[in-house]
């Protein structure tokens, strides 16, 4: 059973997936990092991201899509510049959004927004190579086959991470001590 002292300290273990998301050339502000740490039964999702959208309006929504897509490659053409993420991930051929990459959307707080959940949905290695997406609009949870979300304005590939990795440069510095 699901144990929050577990969780915890599973999300201070080095993760077993990260994703790097950077905003399309429309939001070059946004970047972000979404973690995946495999765990008994399901895995741990956690993402900070920062730049997203502001709403102006007295009731500004600020509620951003945030799904694991099928497409291996965050690029595409200028109206769609990640058209090649394609639909949303789902081997089991569900409608949205029993998806496997449907995710609980990002809530913003002046253009950053945090998330950590838990899902059985899929498991890290299923989805390693895939794209993990940031839409400008909210998930509906109705509308067929992404939830009405809006454009992709930002993109990250999943990608396998280890101690190797993680102390190369690429990474940048991300342990609490260097
Ligand atoms: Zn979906």
């Amino acid at each position: 059973m699901l144990d929050l002292n577990t969780i915890q300290n599973t999300a201070r273990r080095i993760p077993d997936a990260q994703a790097v998301i950077k905003g399309s050339s429309a939001y070059p502000q946004l970047r972000g990092t979404m973690r995946l740490h495999q765990m008994e039964g399901g895995v741990l999702v956690t993402a900070l991201v920062h730049g997203l959208p502001q709403g102006e309006d007295s009731c500004p929504v600020n509620i951003f899509g945030f799904h694991i897509h099928e497409g291996k490659a965050c690029t595409g053409t200028d109206q769609e510049p990640f058209a090649n993420a394609d639909g949303h991930f789902n081997p089991g051929n569900c409608p949205h959004p029993a998806h496997a990459g449907d995710m609980p959307p990002l809530f913003g707080n002046r253009g950053s927004a945090y998330l950590s959940f838990f899902t059985d949905r899929f498991t890290v290695s299923q989805v390693i190579g895939h794209t993990v997406i940031v839409h400008l609009h909210r998930d509906d949870f109705t509308t067929q086959p992404s939830g009405d979300s809006g454009p992709m304005i930002a993109c990250g590939i999943i990608e396998r991470t280890g101690w190797q990795q993680w102390q190369q440069p690429r990474w940048g510095c991300v342990m609490p001590n260097c």
